[in-house]
């Protein structure tokens, strides 16, 4: 032992570390105990048609679509990108800027503080659905559009109940009270909202159906996924699963593109416009998940739903549409990639959401104000202002 002496101690213990093969040596530091690293190799890759993005359009918008990919912060935005061969509908998009994420009194938001701050130009506490951190109901821009007789509409990849989708009609002190924010949807004109979580208007502990009141009040309640296409109402409450939505990997299928575009066909017969939100709600699971698979094939769903929403404002020339997250997920990096394979390797630093600033994206009349560096809260602010509320 005396003779090998510690130097060439080291470098075996280097050379037969599997990780230290074709790669520099890592710093040691606390964290490296908890990265993970997986990849993803995607094989179902999908046609990013080159657009002319017009920008000569009118100053302001008729409808206003934000799409929230939820924990979607720069790298999954690029995972989707290199998974698609450098193809991302997003990445067309003519303005971009970031925001800043941190709720009122956390410098790392949750989802539900974050959708309050785009939903009511508030920051409130991490879990506050719809109202102020003393926890008095705030109005959201959902219902200001509909006090102007705008359409509105809601459609997830999640329980339709989750504090991202919550956050725009319903206002609870706790994200956590399913039931009572599926009783808040009937408090509201919401023209449409789809999404998973059948049983929290079905099944319920104070007794009531909300289903019957739902059909009661106009609405066409759908209970299966494949109800979408066919589905014809001017209201529509589609409740597809009984709880969440499956992920893309366990055949959830085209159910946001099918429901964004059923929501699209319902809220544009209102001639004074609509507001409209759409979440890619599993890029934040996958991120919790550590999983780059999960995130990669969410962000691929929610882009190819990004690209119809484009196509439609394209034709329509008066729909301001908005890209952004709420939070990144998972401290999640691209150590490694093939864009000719689809080929991704992500690595991660937590289970959670990180503090980073992320991307917004805007497209329409409007769209340039969107740019820049500015607080999450912004995104409502600018939005009313182009409404001009
Ligand atoms: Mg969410
Ligand atoms: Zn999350």
């Amino acid at each position: 032992m005396r003779h090998i002496g510690i130097f060439t101690l080291a470098l075996i213990i280097f050379a037969c570390n599997p990780e230290n093969t074709d790669q520099p040596q890592k710093m040691q530091s606390q964290s490296d105990d908890l990265l993970v690293r997986n990849t993803y190799t995607n094989e179902q890759f999908y046609e990013v048609p080159k657009r002319n993005i017009p920008t000569d359009l009118p100053a302001k918008p008729k409808n206003i679509i934000l799409m929230i990919g939820d924990g979607m912060g720069i790298a999954q935005t690029y995972a989707g990108y290199t998974a698609n061969k450098n193809n991302l509908h997003l990445f067309q998009f003519p303005y971009s800027g970031f925001i800043r994420t941190e709720s009122i009194d956390k410098y790392i938001t949750d989802s539900a503080a974050g959708a309050t701050a785009f939903s009511t130009g508030k920051k409130s506490y991490n879990g506050a659905i719809g109202v102020t951190p003393d926890s008095v109901a705030q109005e959201t821009i959902l219902e200001t559009a509909e006090k102007n007789d705008l359409a509105t509409g809601l459609v997830a990849t999640c329980r339709i109940t989750h504090a991202t989708p919550a956050a725009f009609v319903a206002h609870q002190s706790s994200r956590n009270m399913y039931q009572a924010i599926a009783k808040d949807f009937l408090n509201t004109d919401v023209d449409v909202f789809i999404g998973g979580g059948y049983n929290d208007f079905a099944k319920r502990d104070d007794g009531t159906n909300l289903i019957d009141q739902l059909e009661q009040n106009g609405y066409l309640v759908l209970d299966a996924p494949d109800a979408i296409e066919s589905a014809n109402g001017d209201k529509i409450a589609g409740l597809l699963y009984p709880e969440h939505p499956p992920k893309m990997a366990e055949g959830r299928g085209e159910m946001l593109r099918k429901a964004s575009a059923k929501a699209l066909e319902v809220l544009s017969k209102n001639e004074n416009g609509f507001f409209l939100m759409i979440e890619g709600s599993q890029i934040d699971w996958g991120g919790h998940d550590n999983s780059t698979e999960y995130i990669t094939r969410e962000m691929l769903d929610f882009d190819q739903t990004v690209g119809d929403i484009l196509d439609f404002a394209l034709q329509d020339g008066e729909t301001l549409v908005i890209v952004t997250a709420d939070h990144e997920t998972g401290g999640f990096t691209l150590t490694g990639g093939d864009p000719e394979k689809g080929y991704v390797e992500g690595s991660f630093t937590t289970g959670y959401h990180t503090a980073v600033a992320v991307p917004v994206y805007a497209f329409g009349p409007g769209a340039e104000n969107f740019k820049g560096f500015y607080d999450n809260t912004g995104i409502y602010h600018k939005m009313m202002e182009a409404f001009g509320f």
